[in-house]
């Protein structure tokens, strides 16, 4: 199959067996690869209410028909897996260059299954598959373990790794690879900790069969070279993500204590521009990256070397915590590394925690001794360590916002900011109403990057709640999703405005196969709806309430920059859910109807899955 690499590759940790079976056909056609293959074989081989973190879970780790290949930015491979942060689907993407490695290895997928009565690791070369021996690196931090598995096995290997954090069941621990980038959200590498399974070694030496090479060069050539000509190329390249951080306190979109302000008042110290002259040392992109928007840095003051820090990153530990110095922030990011934990998820945690200290909801006693406080760096350096080792408070606070909310009781439900139990990632929308829908309605939880609406807001009118923001939320759930199933960055697209009509000639040089845009958009649509019945079936009583966004959102109006005083309405928030279900075809509850499962070929999947 043009494309693919071939074969999907199945590990039982529990009885050590090791397979491999052909890359099926009809389901690439229907899925592409990536999270479409990631539903898919979660959706009908992990049986109805299995334990996240109990054996019947599985991680598949998939590159799409994109992944190593000519394609800008071809470095995105997916990993799936029942969410022990929400009980529903996740599905978090990295980039680096594990999933070109795992396609010229020839795998489409990986799925993990079962649990080993012991730390191994993954090792991957080419046909050579095994389970090693992890014992001596159980305990050890992601960026550590990266480091000694190069030293092993060689620097052409490709290591994706879990911190102490996955092995001690964080709920959103993550999986690291590449020194510094992340699959961060929901929890994947708790799942990974709790099958044992301590890392993933990968290296392959086989080319990709590719429909035709010409086409490719020519077409690769000319989405490259779009990208560069792109006005926002040189800045995009400077700044990475960190760039947005001063637009994003300018236009009241940065997450400040707890979600509570939408601007920081000194922000200096985060901006793209002190980042880049106090720490940046060189630029760092992924595979096959026209664009690198990684930024490799070195903090004096804490002698550390560190990727980033991320935007989010910046958002949620800086301005959510009010720490803000860029050193601060990057020995957090160093930390969140090594440790192995999703920083979004525990920037709102830890901001969480400091607003229940000052409220009376937290004490002295139950942080043994901590004084929790905004822009105290300690603070938050001290509450990680304790969150991945599970010490004290951080036990409580390994669970995540909703869990910790639920048991501190307190009326801390209230400013928990979380959607269907994931944390908010770093964009303030009470006067943002496109933007809140986006996360209400994301998949796997309160995401931005499946739908970053809020240019689009701040386009047609932040105040207004229209059709059309429900319109544009929708398009954008199907665009940047369907980037994933093919084992590609979108940021090519997003920043550098790459013309999407590229994307099917370049598809079609590679695999073969002829698609339509419309074609595409289709596949992304059926995959979105299927993750919506995983929850519908994993989930006991998932409907509306699910996609309602948290309080602090309609109750509290915003303390301070330039939204100051707005909030969005109850009745505004009924309405867009209304809207979003009848354009998608769902019910009032929010579930996708028989005709909407039958138009996208997905009945019997659902009938057999059940
Ligand atoms: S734009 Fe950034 S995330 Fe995307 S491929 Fe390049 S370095 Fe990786």
């Amino acid at each position: 199959m043009n494309g693919y690499g071939g074969k999907i590759l199945r590990i039982n940790l529990t009885t050590g067996q090791i397979s491999k079976e052909p890359t099926p056909t009809h389901i690439a056609e229907k899925f592409l690869g990536g999270r479409g293959f990631g539903i898919y074989f979660l959706y009908t081989e992990v049986p109805r209410g299995a334990d996240p973190l109990g054996p019947e879970n599985k991680i598949i780790a998939s590159p799409g028909p994109l992944s190593g290949t000519l394609a800008p930015g071809a470095g995105k491979m997916d990993f799936t897996t029942k969410s022990p942060l929400t009980g529903g689907y996740a599905s978090a993407s990295v980039g680096g260059h594990l999933t070109a490695e795992l396609k010229y290895a020839g795998y489409d997928s990986i799925i993990i299954e079962g649990i080993s009565p012991k730390p191994v690791y993954l090792y991957i070369n080419d046909d050579e598959v095994e389970l090693r021996d992890a014992s001596d690196l159980w305990g050890k931090g992601s960026i550590t373990v990266e480091t000694e598995l190069k030293k092993r096995l060689g620097e052409e290997f490709q290591i994706a790794t879990i911190g102490p954090a996955g092995e001690n069941l964080v709920k959103y621990a993550c999986i690291t690879h590449d020194f510094g980038r992340q699959a961060g959200r929901g929890g994947v590498g708790a799942v990974m900790g709790a099958k044992k399974l301590k890392a993933i070694a990968v290296h392959g030496t086989r080319d990709i069969p590719v429909a035709d090479p010409q086409a490719l060069l020519r077409l690769g050539t000319e989405a490259i070279k779009a990208c560069k000509a792109s006005e926002a190329f040189e800045v995009w390249v400077r700044y990475g993500t960190s760039g947005v951080t001063v637009w994003s306190n300018e236009v009241g979109a940065f997450p400040v204590r707890n979600f509570q302000a939408g601007a920081l008042e000194d922000y200096s110290g985060l901006s793209g521009e002190t980042m880049r002259q106090r720490i940046v040392i060189t630029d760092k992109g992924c595979f096959g990256c026209p664009s690198p928007c990684g930024k490799y840095s070195y903090s004096k003051k804490y002698s550390i070397y560190v990727e980033g820090p991320e935007y989010e990153t910046t958002a949620l530990i800086g301005g959510d915590c009010v720490l803000t110095d860029i050193e601060d922030v990057a020995y957090a990011n160093w930390l969140c590394d090594e440790l192995g934990i999703d920083s979004i998820s525990v920037g709102n945690v830890i901001a969480f925690a400091i607003e229940c200290f000052e409220k009376g909801i937290l004490t002295k006693e139950e942080t043994e001794g901590l004084e929790l406080r905004w822009g105290d760096p300690q603070v938050v350096f001290t509450l990680l360590e304790k969150i991945a080792r599970r010490e004290g408070i951080g036990d409580l606070l390994a669970e995540g916002v909703k869990h910790a909310s639920q048991k501190l009781g307190e009326n801390s439900e209230e400013f928990a900011i979380h959607v269907k139990g994931m944390e908010m990632s770093g964009y303030e929308c009470h006067n943002a109403p496109a933007m809140l829908l986006s996360y209400m309605t994301c998949d796997v939880g309160a995401h931005h990057n499946r739908s970053w609406a809020i240019t689009y807001d701040l386009q047609v009118g932040r105040d207004l709640v229209t059709d059309d923001k429900v319109d544009r939320v929708i398009y954008l759930q199907h665009v940047r999703p369907l980037f994933d199933c093919l084992g590609a960055c979108r940021l090519q697209w997003v920043e550098l405005s790459i013309d999407l009509g590229l994307y099917p000639p370049i598809l079609k040089a590679i695999t073969g196969i002829d698609r339509s845009w419309e074609d595409l958009m289709k596949i992304s649509e059926r995959v979105w709806n299927l993750t919506r019945m995983y929850w519908v079936r994993e989930v006991e009583g998932f409907g509306r309430e699910w996609d309602y966004p948290p309080p602090r959102f309609y109750k509290e109006p915003v303390t301070y920059g330039p939204t100051k005083g707005k909030r969005m309405e109850w009745d505004d928030i009924q309405r867009l859910l209304d809207t979003y279900y009848q354009k998608r075809g769902w019910d009032k509850n929010g579930i996708p109807t028989p005709e909407k499962l039958a138009e996208l070929g997905l009945a019997e999947i659902v009938r057999i899955g059940v």
